[in-house]
């Protein structure tokens, strides 16, 4: 068989399932047939990932496609460049097939926030599949891929994942290069990976991690071998379990799902203790206050002028500005950059934004003191499963509180990945999330790809090729 073959069945799958499911923004036909083509007449082999099909979420640059980050403002935006992130993939010999629908530049939790539609949960229509990275969520819950790029910057391929019963890794700040990643929070932001499997995931991390000239915030940190490491023995294993975090607003069924994952992973010989994240639950305050902040800044530069979408019948520069920005943002970024400008603004900077700082301060030592007692802490990805489509959309205030198992992750610049430990009475998947140290991914996965061998799910989504 071909790669070429290979890729055409591939595309046809993504095409077959958009009109249903909406998880791609463009599927990048033309392009992918002639990458699989050159691929098959080259003779060599790139590496691991020769012809492997990926999907990239819509806000990381792609020269040979779009990048809209889910907005009018971008529209169709072409990037000059790739990614590192994406150029590291294609070196590596995979083909990229499409980018993925998202909420709008990363900021929603249900892909409700998308200028071009809302993705479809492939388990329930009726259900959104989470967010931001709900479109490269759904194209791996489809088996459309075995695995998408999404962003992280406060649960957005984690949520997502264990809506849709899938793994998702947000890896340590500074493991994977943000080269042409849009910026929205930079001090959180991070390229995440979903995979069908972790063994997908950790195939994609080894390839993409590691030091970039071109983005000074990664590490010079040695990448590991996550494929070979994902059989290592895992009995001894310290797993903390935050009790304090299993009480209000979390769903019966999954309170459950998670205990059981608990007891499982005791039986695989892992050692379970207990461990205390007294600050957390300040995590969504502070994480709503910091990413709103950075985010007013980072969004500035969309006006009109060096990108994308520009309001006609603007007779100044200012109307200019003014008119493309609110003709061209949608409602949740608004709120953002309004709420971000506020917490920036003389008077209440100290009482918002230097206060939520100190806070993130306590978060992060609150992690590093309970990684003193273990090497993965675990609790629930989210606090309920896939939620109906316009359920929470008029509700902001408990969109954001989906975020509550995540955020706190993305403060501290850890690691974390969500994988699905059972299903609900309904029938939906819910998702179990592990965390770890800096620089802890390869236990992480090794952890991960554990508990999906022993424990996978009984069954596939409605929608799945
Ligand atoms: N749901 C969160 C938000 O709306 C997280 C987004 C993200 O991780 N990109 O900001």
């Amino acid at each position: 068989m071909t790669i070429r073959s290979n890729i055409e069945k591939t595309l046809d799958n993504a095409e077959k399932l958009n009109g249903s499911l909406n998880s791609f923004l463009k599927i990048d036909r033309d392009y992918a047939l002639r990458r699989a083509e050159e691929l098959d007449n080259s003779g060599a082999k790139p590496g691991a990932l020769h012809g492997f099909a990926v999907a990239v979420k819509d806000n990381i640059c792609t020269s040979f496609s779009q990048t809209s980050c889910g907005s009018k403002i971008l529209g169709d935006y072409r990037p000059q460049y790739d990614a590192t992130a994406v150029s590291r993939l294609i070196d590596d010999g995979a083909v990229i097939i499409g980018k993925t629908n998202m909420d709008e530049f990363a900021m929603g939790s249900s892909n409700e926030n998308s200028a071009f539609g809302n993705v479809k949960n492939p388990w329930d229509l009726d259900r959104v599949p989470g967010g931001s990275s709900g479109g490269s969520a759904v194209a791996v819950a489809s088996g459309v891929v075995r695995a998408s790029l999404g962003s992280e910057t406060g649960g957005s391929v984690r949520q997502p994942a264990s809506f849709c019963g899938i793994a998702g890794l947000k890896p340590t700040y500074g493991r994977i290069s943000r080269y042409g990643l849009v910026a929205f929070a930079s001090s959180l932001d991070q390229i995440g990976i979903f995979g069908q499997t972790s063994r997908d995931i950790a195939s994609l991390l080894g390839v993409i991690a590691g030091r970039d000239k071109n983005d000074s915030t990664t590490a010079d940190v040695a990448v590991s071998d996550y494929v070979s490491e994902l059989d290592n023995d895992i009995s001894g294993i310290k797993i903390g379990v935050p009790r304090a975090l299993f009480g209000e607003g979390l769903d019966d069924e999954v309170r459950n799902s998670v205990e059981n994952a608990i007891e499982n992973y005791r039986k695989l010989g892992a050692e379970i203790v207990d461990v205390e994240l007294p600050n957390s639950k300040y995590s969504i305050a502070v994480y709503y206050i910091l990413a709103t902040a950075e985010a007013s800044s980072n969004l500035a530069r969309f006006d009109g002028v060096r990108y994308g979408f520009r309001a006609e019948d603007a007779h100044e520069l200012r109307e200019m500005y003014m008119k493309t920005r609110e003709e061209g943002f949608g409602a949740e970024v608004k709120r953002r950059i309004m709420l971000g400008t506020y917490v920036l603004s003389s008077g209440y900077y100290d009482a918002y934004y230097s206060k939520a700082q100190k806070v993130r301060t306590l978060l992060k030592n609150d992690f590093l003191s309970a990684f003193e007692k273990c090497d993965a802490i675990i609790t629930p990805t989210s606090p309920s499963t896939a939620f109906k489509i316009g359920e929470k959309s008029d509700d902001p205030l408990s969109m954001y509180l989906s975020d509550i198992y995540t955020a706190s992750a993305n403060l501290a610049g850890i690691p974390g990945i969500s994988i699905p430990c059972g299903l609900s009475s309904e029938g939906l998947p819910i998702g179990v999330q592990l965390l770890g140290p800096a620089w802890s991914e390869s236990k992480l996965l090794c952890l991960a790809n554990r508990f999906e061998s022993e424990f996978p799910l009984s069954k596939k989504p409605e929608y799945f090729v």
